[in-house]
This record gives structure tokens, C-alpha cells and sequence, in this order.
């Protein structure tokens, strides 16, 4: 492509990050790390880390993903851990694998967090210019961006996270505007590139609640909901969380407020027909869930205070693109409500995104060098998803841009960041497409608890890891290989350990300490009163090590459905196979695989419509093509 003739040859860098949300500021967080210099466009830099919706991080599933960012040295858990007004691990009550952290955060505190981190990370520049073009070199490599104001900064890779606002279109029942988020304009320019470029675009939706004056809900009537106290840090790097903590409250819908929906449904954008693109299904409107849930007659709704010196409170459940009068009559009747302001009122947003099947899973476009787009871009929702992403992106382009033939990739079985990267790669998605736990094959290895000893590793290899956490992480597995040890050492035979009360087999096998985490109610007192030298070991050491305990028989069955994984993955599949071409393939398996493209051989396998057949169709072409 041919920049416009009034643009003027500006800077360079190694790396260009356009966007300021989730993913870019963890794209060019990583990219910086890494060594590379890095620039950071956005429209505003006072909106850096802004949450565009929720005033809160984490949530099953997404709490791993917040935790494996960490891991890698990404900031979204250390700002979090600095901003969170209330924390709370979720499914507290089931097994530590499917712990999910979450906070709500001071929106305030949370972005002057992010922008805090970013201002000492090394190596990066930030500019308040927005991107409007591209700049294309030959054999289809993207050498830089232009800016609106037209000038050019040149990179040898750009990361794309652009969010909701390519193309974005507010509405509010019958009332639309262009925008990118509220109070934002949209992104107009890159949309036009693409389509020139041939990335392939679709229209996604998402909603968000109208916002209410604290001061003039009845507190009073409603049950409170506290945090965890004390409250979990996200971050391994945090010891203590300082922020004052804070309580939600608990109403619902009602019957009444259901009734004015039903009535006001014609004029709501999606069922008026003004929104043509897919809602998240599973963060729908109020008015999808009374529609779809047709006879439930009360809706939960968490109300969150989205700040510690700020008034404003986030209904969070009831999202809505409702005209203002109907959503005015339904906040009315909801029980605390009744007086209740509305300072904003809700909407949704239509914008363009990429379907990301034109990526490769280190997130760069197969088609364009150089080229990475990474977060809600890419057809996902949430923060957590978008800043997965911009990490692995932010990562991938400083590769890119030194030069070298290094990827960094992250697959099924290292964490929900290589689950989510290969749902996204492989199958591609008609809906904003969020993280849940049952997307994970391997959720009793991808936890929480040890997102840092399955890729702080992989991060201090590729070199997105600074010195102080790799220091860190070093002592910290040292002490958990000393507290195996000791676990593992601890030994006594069933008659003692009857003595001791417990309930054990007497088989003649002698058990050691580590075992007996496996059983049930096996606390630290009991082994301690067993073994008073256990004593000794740190509490977080021997918290982590009872997880690890707990799960040990499992995870070594589990090891052997990863190598199975893994084996898959290891059988590459070339490029430009001509699928057409290879004999027993169904029309069906033929369409998908050229659409998709897999790169290897489990993941042709997690096509739908591609099966066993097919599969050693394929297997057989490619093993003659490599004889
Ligand atoms: P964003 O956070 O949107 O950031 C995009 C950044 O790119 C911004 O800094 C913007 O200024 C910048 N930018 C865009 N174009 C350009 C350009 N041309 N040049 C320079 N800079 C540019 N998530 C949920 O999980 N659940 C929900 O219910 C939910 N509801 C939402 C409702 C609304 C109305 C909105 C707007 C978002 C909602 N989200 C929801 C999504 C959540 O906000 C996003 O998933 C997340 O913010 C995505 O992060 P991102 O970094 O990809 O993009």
C-alpha cells in the first residue's frame, strides 16, 4: 500500500503497540521487557488501563489467566493487586483446581496502576496519537503505522489491539452514534485497512449496564455481600494487599421490571433488528435473559461501587441497550432502587473484529509479516482474555522485529492463555468468545495456584521476564523443592500413624508425609503433630505443596493424555497443502481444513466436521509428502 503524500517520515522503533486497553498495554509491556524499543499509540493516554465495562479482574477461569500474565511478568495482577477494593476466590468451596480469584477494582487506583507500570518499564515510549493506515512494504510485511496527524512511525512488527472501537457504533434503544467506547470516538481508518489488506472482518456486540449515584440507593434494604478477608493477592510478586477493602450488595429484578422490558422490546436495538452482530452469550442483556429465561421471575444483581472516593455504583447483571426512559422505569422497580439516579445510561456497542483463524498462534497474521493483533480484535471479551493475548503478542513481535527465527508459543496443556490462543487460531468464533474452565482439557495442571511454576520458565527463557521476579521465582521454587524433600522424607509406618489417629490401612506400607496429603482432612497440624520438624517450613510453602499433594496421583495420569497431546502437536502439518487434493477427504473436511489451515496435527483434529478418517487421510498425505 502507498501512504498518503502528505505524510512525513517520523521515528523508528523495533516494536509499534496501537491501543492502550488490556492487551496493548500488556503487548507493549512485553515487548519493552523483552528489550525491545517499543512504542505505544493510543487515542488518550490519561485512558491507558481504562476498564471499559466492569469495574473488576479475575473470575473462574479468567482468575488463571490473570495469574499466568503474572507468571510471564505482565502487569494486569500487580495492578489489580494494587487497585482491588474487594477480593474474593471464587468456588472457594470446591478443590483448589478450580479456584478462580477475582477483585473488583477502584477503576481510578486500577488505571493509575497500569500507567504507573508501564511509566517504569524500561525501553518504552507512549504517545497520544492515533493510528489510522498502515505502512506495507514488499512480500507483504508490515514495516509501520501512519497516524491520523499523518505521520509515519516505521517497526519491524506492529501489534493491533484496537478493542471495540474498529468501526464501533454506540446505541441506546432508537439512538446510535459512532463511537468507540463511551465518551471515545471510534477507529475508523484501520477498518479500511484491513478490508484492503484482506483480513477478514466480521461484527461482534457487547452491552454494559446503565451507571447508578450510590448516594441515592437505600443501602439499607440490601444484603451485603463482603470480601475474603484477608484478601489473595493476584499477583506472586505481592505480599499483602494495602487498599482499603470495601462491601458489594445484593438485589434482583422483579417481576414489574421484567413486565417493562417485555413492553419496551421492539425498541431495544437487537430486537429491533439495529444490531446485526452476535452478543456474548454468556454476559447477555437483561433483555436477552428475560426473553431467554422466560420464567424465572428475578434476576440477581451485584452492585459494585466502582471506586473508594467515587459515588458512582455498576449494577452489574444488568446490562442493557434499552431506550433511557425504559431503562429509567425498570431501575425503579428493582427493590433499593427505587429512587435511584441513572448518571449513564447503558448501551451496547456493534465494531468490526478479525476473525482470528487468519492468525498463527504466536497471534501474527499468516497472510502479513510483521503484523499481530491481539484482544477484543480478535472476537474475545474481558480484560483478562484481551490481556493473554497482548502478552503473547507483545512477546511474538519483539522475536519478530529482532530478526530471529524464535517463536513464543503457548499450547493446550501450558495454560487457559494456550487454550484460549488455539480455540481462537483454530476454530475462529461467531460470538464474543470468553474463558470458562470447561474450555481447559488439563484444568487439574492449568491452576491458579501454580500459573508461575508452569511458565515463569518459559517467560525467563524468552526473555519477558525481569530479574527481580526470575530472583524471586528462583527462591520460591527452592524453598518448595526443600518442603517436597522434607514431605517426601517424613515417613512412619500404619501402626504409628494409627497411634496418631488416623484412619489408615494396615497394610505394612509405610507412608510418607506427601502422601498422607492426599487424604482427606490431612491438615498441616496433623502431619506437624506426626512430624514436628514440618514445622518448620513457611506456611505459603506448605499451602502450595498441599495442592500439589492433593492432586499428585492424578496429574501423573493426566501426564500421559499431555504427552498423547503433545505427540499431535509435534506432527507439523506444511504449508500450502492442497486439501482438495488428498483422496478421501469429505467435501465438509476439505472446506474446513483450507479455511483453517492447521498447523499441526492435533489441531486439525479439533475441527469440527474433521474426523478419525480424515484425520489418517491427512496423517498419510503428509507422511508422503515428507518420505
Ligand atoms: P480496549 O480495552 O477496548 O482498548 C482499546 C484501546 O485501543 C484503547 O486504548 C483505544 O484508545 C485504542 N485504540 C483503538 N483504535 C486505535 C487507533 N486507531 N489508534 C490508536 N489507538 C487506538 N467484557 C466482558 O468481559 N464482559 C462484558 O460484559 C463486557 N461488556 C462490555 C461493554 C462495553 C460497552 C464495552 C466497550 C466493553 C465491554 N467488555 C466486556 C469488553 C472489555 O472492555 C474488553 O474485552 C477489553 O477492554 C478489551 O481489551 P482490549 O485491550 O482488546 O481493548
Amino acid at each position: 500500500m502507498t501512504a498518503p503524500m502528505n505524510t512525513t517520515d517520523y521515528e523508528r522503533f523495533d516494536v509499534i503497540v496501537v491501543g492502550g486497553g488490556h492487551a496493548g498495554t500488556e503487548a507493549a509491556a512485553a515487548a519493552a521487557r523483552m528489550g525491545a524499543r517499543t512504542l505505544l499509540l493510543t487515542h488518550d493516554l490519561a485512558t491507558i488501563g481504562e476498564m471499559s465495562c466492569n469495574p473488576a479482574i479475575g473470575g473462574l477461569a479468567k482468575g488463571q489467566i490473570v495469574r499466568e500474565v503474572d507468571a510471564l511478568d505482565g502487569i494486569m495482577g500487580r495492578a489489580i493487586d494494587r487497585g482491588g477494593i474487594q477480593f474474593r476466590m471464587l468456588n472457594r468451596s470446591k478443590g483448589p483446581a478450580v479456584h478462580g480469584p477475582r477483585a473488583q477494582a477502584d477503576r481510578k487506583l486500577y488505571r493509575q496502576a497500569v500507567q504507573a507500570l508501564l511509566a517504569e518499564t524500561p525501553n518504552l515510549t507512549m504517545r497520544a496519537e492515533p493510528v489510522d493506515d498502515l505502512i506495507l512494504g514488499g512480500a507483504q510485511r508490515v514495516e509501520g503505522v501512519i497516524t491520523e496527524a499523518g505521520r509515519r512511525y516505521r517497526a519491524g512488527a506492529v501489534v493491533i489491539t484496537s478493542g471495540t472501537f474498529l468501526r464501533g457504533m454506540i446505541h441506546v434503544g432508537e439512538e446510535r452514534f459512532p463511537a468507540g467506547r463511551a465518551g471515545a470516538r471510534p477507529a475508523i481508518g484501520l477498518s479500511y485497512t484491513f478490508r484492503r489488506l484482506g483480513v477478514p472482518l466480521g461484527r461482534l456486540k457487547t452491552g454494559t449496564p446503565p451507571r447508578l449515584d450510590g448516594r441515592t440507593i437505600d443501602w439499607g434494604a440490601l444484603e451485603a455481600q463482603p470480601g475474603d478477608d484477608p484478601p489473595t493477592p493476584f499477583s506472586y510478586l505481592t505480599d499483602t494487599i494495602k487498599t482499603p477493602q470495601i462491601a458489594c450488595h445484593i438485589t434482583g429484578t422483579t417481576p414489574g421490571a421484567h413486565d417493562i422490558i417485555r413492553a419496551n422490546l421492539s425498541r431495544a436495538p437487537v430486537y429491533s433488528g439495529a444490531i446485526a452482530g452476535a452478543g456474548p452469550r454468556y454476559c447477555p442483556s437483561i433483555e436477552d435473559k428475560v426473553v431467554r429465561f422466560a420464567d424465572r421471575e428475578r434476576h440477581q444483581i451485584f452492585l459494585e461501587p466502582e471506586g473508594l472516593d467515587d459515588d458512582t455504583v455498576y449494577p452489574n447483571g444488568i446490562s442493557t441497550a434499552l431506550p433511557r426512559d425504559a431503562q429509567a422505569a425498570m431501575v425503579a422497580l428493582i427493590p433499593g432502587l427505587e429512587n435511584a439516579r441513572i448518571i449513564r445510561p447503558g448501551y451496547a456497542i456493534e465494531y468490526d473484529f478479525a476473525d482470528p483463524r487468519a492468525l498463527v498462534p504466536t497471534l501474527e497474521c499468516r497472510e502479513i509479516r510483521g503484523l499481530f493483533l491481539a484482544g477484543q480484535i480478535n472476537g474475545t471479551t474481558g480484560y483478562e482474555e484481551a490481556a493473554g493475548q497482548g502478552l503473547v503478542a507483545g512477546v511474538n513481535a519483539a522475536l519478530r522485529a529482532g530478526g530471529g527465527a524464535d517463536t513464543f508459543v503457548l499450547d493446550r496443556a501450558d495454560g487457559y492463555i494456550g487454550v484460549m490462543i488455539d480455540d481462537l487460531v483454530t476454530l475462529g468464533t461467531r460470538e464474543p468468545y470468553r474463558m470458562f474452565t470447561a474450555r481447559a482439557e488439563y484444568r487439574l495442571l492449568l491452576r491458579a495456584d501454580n500459573a508461575d511454576q508452569r511458565l515463569t520458565p518459559r517467560g525467563i527463557a524468552a526473555g519477558c521476564v525481569a530479574t527481580g521476579r526470575a530472583q524471586a521465582f528462583a527462591a520460591k521454587r527452592a524453598r518448595l523443592e526443600a518442603g517436597r524433600g522434607a514431605l517426601k522424607s517424613a515417613t512412619a509406618t500404619p501402626a504409628e500413624l494409627a497411634a496418631a489417629g488416623l484412619n489408615i490401612n494396615q497394610d505394612g506400607r509405610h507412608r510418607s508425609a506427601w502422601d498422607l496429603l492426599a487424604y482427606p482432612d490431612t491438615g498441616r497440624a496433623t502431619l506437624t503433630a506426626i512430624w514436628p520438624g514440618l514445622d518448620e517450613m513457611d506456611a505459603p510453602t506448605f499451602d502450595q505443596l498441599a495442592v500439589e499433594g492433593l492432586y499428585d496421583a492424578y496429574l501423573a495420569r493426566q501426564q500421559a493424555d499431555i504427552e498423547a497431546f503433545r505427540r499431535d502437536e509435534a506432527l507439523i502439518i506444511p504449508d500450502g497443502i492442497d486439501y482438495a487434493a488428498i483422496g478421501g477427504l469429505s467435501a465438509e473436511a476439505v472446506d474446513k481444513l483450507s479455511a483453517a489451515q492447521p498447523r499441526t496435527l492435533g489441531q486439525a483434529a479439533r475441527i469440527s466436521g474433521v474426523t478419525p478418517a480424515a484425520l489418517t487421510a491427512l496423517l498419510g498425505h503428509v507422511r508422503r509428502r515428507a518420505a
